[in-house]
């Protein structure tokens, strides 16, 4: 991929349909791509074949173009890119950078005890008690992978990076986050290895996403170290909360776009008003 000033990209998980919380960050991550005259790619994040369903993916597309916002360049599938993902884990392998775990979530989740911070939709801390000795030799790969690869990480080595929307961040790994899963025991790809490899193969000069994915960052970008990757630059877009200071959810049908656009909703007001909320966010200066 050549290299470019600004390419960034808008990441949808076709699992449901698309509400106002989506709609304000891909606006957010569109003027940014478009105010930096760079390139926006749509990546399609199709990754779990329980939850997505093909509607969804041409609803999500639909939704894009009524709110106005486009994209360059074919969409990216990530079901089909398997073999950069896999190419990817044989390197982590190849490093001794991963392990195969054979505890279940449950067994993660009892011995963490309460979920931390990070919420109920983040990985619970991995207790370092279930890792291999770092001298325990590493078992092959396989061709079929039946267990839980997880990603050894850095204890005690403090994580920081300028967030263009959400400010300076940092974590300790070992602390804050534990050891994650790059490869799951079904045979596919998890979200942390599949879009490190996609930011990186795509050229990605920086990711817009929700704030809920502040603590994925940290994972990523020791993906990005021990791949050798340049990791791209990040603006996390504080997510849009309901009336009761809920986090607006799939689940809330109500606030679906189509919903809101059956009801007469016009796009140019809604952006209008995410204008109004977000006014710092939508240039990228740096
Ligand atoms: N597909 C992911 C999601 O919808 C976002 C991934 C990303 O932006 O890195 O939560």
């Amino acid at each position: 991929m050549p290299s470019l000033a600004y390419r960034g990209r808008l990441a949808p998980s076709p699992t449901g349909w698309l509400h106002l919380g989506h709609a304000r960050t891909f606006w957010v991550a569109h003027l940014r791509a478009r105010g930096a005259g760079g390139e926006l790619r749509l990546r399609n994040d199709d990754l779990d074949r329980d939850r997505c369903r093909p509607e969804f993916v041409a609803a999500m597309q639909e939704d894009l173009r009524w709110l106005g916002l486009d994209w360059d360049g074919p969409v990216i599938t990530q079901s089909e890119r398997r073999h950069r993902y896999r190419a990817a884990l044989e390197q982590l392998h190849a490093a001794g950078a991963i392990y195969p775990c054979t505890r279940s979530r449950r067994d993660v989740l009892e011995a963490a005890g309460a979920p931390h911070e990070g919420g109920v939709e983040d990985e619970p801390l991995y207790p370092p008690e279930f890792r291999p000795a770092p001298s325990s030799p590493l078992p092959p790969l396989g061709d079929i992978i039946s267990v839980n690869w997880r990603f050894r990480v850095p204890d005690g080595e403090n994580i920081v990076f300028a967030d263009a929307g959400s400010g300076s961040q940092s974590a300790v790994a070992g602390r804050d986050f534990g050891d994650f899963v790059v490869w799951r025991r079904d045979d596919t790809p998890s979200y942390q290895l599949a879009t490190v490899v996609d930011d990186a193969d795509f050229g990605i000069t920086e990711v817009v996403r929700g704030a809920d994915l502040i603590r994925s960052t940290f994972r990523q970008l020791l993906l990005h170290r021990t791949l050798g990757s340049p990791a791209p630059r990040h603006c996390h877009v504080p997510l849009l909360l309901d009336d009761a200071g809920r986090r607006l959810a799939k689940r809330h049908d109500a606030l679906a776009l189509r919903t809101l656009r059956a009801r007469g909703l016009d796009p140019e007001s809604l952006l209008a008003e995410f204008a109004r909320q977000l006014p710092d966010l939508t240039l990228c200066r740096s």
